[in-house]
Formats: structure tokens, sequence, C-alpha cells
């Protein structure tokens, strides 16, 4: 055994525990256990105060090999891409694949950025000898994104997410190029990992985590609703925030399934929670418009709320004021189930320079104030006065009005002030995991 471990470490052999995961193209241990690889790497170079290097390789142009010659030679270059990895880089250096054609290695004991682009070089150098393909030849570049720890992240996760933003920079600018992450990149939304191809994977694996947060009414002095916020613990990226996917899955379609999955979640939620007693009046979940655009989309929700035996008006479906129906027949599966008792409320209210006309057209419940009108209250007579006017038009028309992003004292009195009393925010509470929400309105109710 301790020869075997003896081998591994020289040689990055595939330790037992790692073979059942390998990956078949490239022969590489598998993402998980690259995963493990780099927490324990992260554990050494912490106690011996040493440095990582997290390099992410990916292939310029790969679609075209597998456009052009089949999948099957594209899974030789592939191969072909991993040897040459294997060969430029240390036998202690873990590689894997992370999907399609990007790798991952990881080099420890590296001196600092200088030291890890020059071995990013040597990988680009490597690949841009020509791959042979039967008699045909097929020539390439690659970009890298480096991350170093402790220096880019403080978890394994956090380092990857790096170095990820890292190549997403290097393909913005260009192919055939390095680069090392630095923070400037750190609001660079753009991946450069498939997160297409993983969501599907993910919804399938379900990694999809939901998070509730309270919504205060400070009339009642109960909390009568919760919203339904989605999260998705990428296996390499860790708990990503909607925003990082949302926008990706709405464009490829896969929002709908996302959304299936979020609504099936919140309803069963409500469901356990009021049969443990809790007098919750309902949830809130967030869907696109995109997911009122499927032919069935009615059937589903009441199918939904028949299943958990839910009261329709027990469910609020929360749309952005900026995705609000372009479709005609989605507008009208939101009059349909507006009719049958679910209720509809207008988020982000305030934002997009949108008619009003849809207030009437629609058959709204709640408009939710956005949260840059009321960070600025108290402070700006302008958002004083787009919230009183919006608190106006919510009065007159009958509706609820929910502030969102409240943080601070003074801005519940500057609401209460207005005329304002429902609320949600970080000054009452976080979204929570649904045992810290349990908790959190058990507390609230007794
Ligand atoms: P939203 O529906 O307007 O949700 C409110 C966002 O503000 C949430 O961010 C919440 O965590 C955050 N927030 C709440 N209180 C405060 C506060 O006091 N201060 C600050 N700074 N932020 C606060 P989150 O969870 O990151 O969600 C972002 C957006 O992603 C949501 O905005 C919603 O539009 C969208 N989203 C969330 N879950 C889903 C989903 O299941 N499906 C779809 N299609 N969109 C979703
Ligand atoms: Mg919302
Ligand atoms: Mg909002």
């Amino acid at each position: 055994m301790q020869l075997a471990e003896g081998i591994q470490a020289i040689s990055n052999s595939l330790p037992p525990r790692d073979a059942a995961r390998a990956d078949q193209a490239s022969g590489f241990i598998g993402r998980a256990a690259f995963i493990e690889r780099l927490r324990d790497a992260m554990g050494a170079a912490r106690r011996a105060g040493d440095r990582i290097a997290v390099f992410v390789v990916d292939l310029d142009r790969f679609r075209l090999v597998n456009e052009r010659w089949g999948h099957l030679a594209g899974d030789r270059v592939l191969k072909e891409v991993a040897l040459r990895l294997r060969r430029t880089l240390r036998g202690t250096d873990v590689l894997t694949r992370l999907g399609g054609d990007q790798f991952a290695a990881l080099t420890p004991g590296v001196p600092g950025g200088e030291g890890a682009a020059a071995v990013a070089r040597k990988v680009l150098d490597a690949m841009r000898a020509p791959f042979a393909i039967g008699a045909d030849t097929f020539s390439t570049t690659a970009s890298v994104g480096i991350a170093l720890f402790p220096d880019h992240g403080a978890d394994e996760h956090g380092l990857i997410r790096a170095a990820d933003r890292a190549l997403a920079d290097a393909k913005r600018r260009g192919r055939d190029g390095v680069r090392l992450y630095s923070s400037a990149l750190g609001d660079v939304r753009g991946h450069a990992l498939d997160l297409e191809h993983d969501l599907r994977l993910g919804l399938a694996r379900s990694e999809l985590e939901l998070r509730f947060q309270p919504v205060h009414d400070l009339g009642s002095g109960r909390v009568d609703s919760v919203e339904t916020l989605v999260r998705w613990r990428h296996p390499l990226l860790g708990l990503l925030p909607p925003d990082r996917f949302i926008p990706m899955a709405e464009e490829t379609g896969l929002v709908r399934s996302l959304g299936e999955r979020v609504l099936e979640g919140a309803c069963a939620q409500l469901a356990l929670w009021r049969a443990e007693g809790l007098p919750l009046a309902g949830v809130s979940v967030n869907l696109s418009a995109r997911d009122f655009e499927r032919p069935d989309f009615v059937e589903f929700v009441t199918d939904t709320l028949a299943r958990h035996a839910l009261p329709p008006d027990a469910l609020e479906i929360e749309v952005t004021e900026h995705s609000l129906f372009e479709d005609p027949d989605a507008a009208a599966r939101a009059v349909a189930l507006g009719e049958y008792g679910v209720k509809l409320s207008i988020d982000d209210f305030g934002t997009k320079y949108a008619s009003l006309a849809y207030l009437q057209r629609l058959p709204v419940n709640t408009i939710k104030v956005d949260r840059s009108f009321v960070r600025d209250i108290g402070y700006s007579s302008s958002s004083d006065s787009i919230v009183a006017a919006v608190i106006a038009l919510a009065r007159g028309m009958g509706l609820r009005l929910i502030a969102e992003g409240v943080e601070e004292i003074d801005q519940v009195r500057s609401l209460r002030r207005l005329g304002c009393h429902v609320m949600q925010g970080f000054l009452f509470s976080r979204p929570l995991a649904a045992d810290d929400a349990y908790r959190y309105l058990a507390r609230r109710a007794g």
C-alpha cells in the first residue's frame, strides 16, 4: 500500500478511490477527485507556506474537429491533448478534464505569477504542433487562465472560479493567450466553462438549491409569505447565485426546466411547513416570462398545486418588469392563472421604462419596488418621489406593495412614513435554507 502511494505521488497514476471516476477520453482523474486533490494540496500548501497554481486550459476552435471529422476524431485529439499536457507538466501535477475540450491542472510549489505564466506558455507551445487526423492535420492554439493559491481564492471552488474568469478574459482578448486572475476581473460575468452543458447535467443531478426570504408585514406584525430564490451548487464553481446562470438559462431555454424544479420545490416545501403547523399564507417563486411560453403552463402550475393540496392563492408568481410578456399567449396564460386564483407579482418595479398599461391588462396582485430605490430612500429626493408615486399607484389600484432590499432601520422609517408596510431585506433576514427558514418562521409564529 505504501509503495503504491509512493508511486502515485510520483507519477500521479490513479489511486483506487479515483479510478472509478476517471475520465474516458483523457485517462485523467474525474472532476470530483480533482477537487479533492486540490483541497488536500491547499491544506499542504497552507502548512508549508507554499503557493499552488490552478490552470484552466481550453483548446481554441476544437468544435471544428468534431464538425469536420466527427466525434471519434475529436476524442482522438483530446487524447493527444491529454498526452501533451502530461508531458509538459511535472509528474506531481494533477490533471483533469473539466468537460468538452477544457482541462484543468494543479501544480503545487509555484513561486508566483511569473513562474505560473511560464508554465502556461509551455502548455501553449505544446498545443501548437499539428494534430494528425488520419491523412489530415489540424492546427490550433489554446488559451489558459491561471489562479494562484492563496492569492486568488481561499477555497477550491473560489480558486477554480478565479481561473475560469481568467480564461474567459483570455478568450475575450483573442486566442492563444495566457491570463493570470486579477481582482479587476472580479466583476466579469463571463464564464469560459460550459455552463450550459453543466446546467443540463445539474438539473438532472438535482444541483439546484432553494433559499427562502421572509416577507414582513409591519402592519400586522406577521411574516405572511416567503420568496423562493434559487442557487446552483456547481460541482467545480461552488454555490452560484442566480444572476450567474439565469441569463444563460433564459437564452438556452433551460430556464423552463429550472422553473419547473423551483416551482415544484417551493410547493413541496410550503406543503410540508403547513403540515408542520406553520401559519404561512404562501410562497412566491420567480419565473421567467419564458416559462409562460410553454403551451401547458397553466395545467403545469395547477397540477403542481393540486399534487401538494395547496390552494391557488398560496402561490404567487413573480415576473420581473423587464421580462414581461411580449408573447400574447404568455400574457393570456397569466390571465388564466389569475382567474384560477394564483397571484402575480411584478418584480423589480420601476427599473424599466415599461408601459403601465400591463397593470390593467394583467391580473397583478403585488408590485415590488426595486432595491435601487429603497437603497436611496431618505438620501435622494427623486427616489423618495418615485417610491411615493409607486405607493400611490399601488393604493389607487388596490395592489399589495413590497419594498425589497431593506437593509437599514432608517429605510423602514422612511417607507412607513410614505405608507409602505410590507418589506423584505437583509435587515430582517437573508434568504435562508429551508431548516433555518422553518426556525425563523416558527419563532415568529410562537
Ligand atoms: P429578485 O427576485 O428581485 O430577488 C431579490 C434579490 O435581492 C435576491 O438576490 C436577494 O437575495 C437579494 N436581496 C434581498 N434582500 C436584500 C438586501 O437587503 N440587500 C441586498 N443587497 N440584496 C437583497 P438573488 O437571490 O441573488 O436573486 C437575484 C435575482 O435572480 C432575483 O431577483 C430574481 O430575479 C432572480 N431569481 C432568483 N431565483 C430565481 C428563480 O428561481 N427563477 C428565475 N427565473 N429567476 C430567479
Ligand atoms: Mg423576486
Ligand atoms: Mg426584485
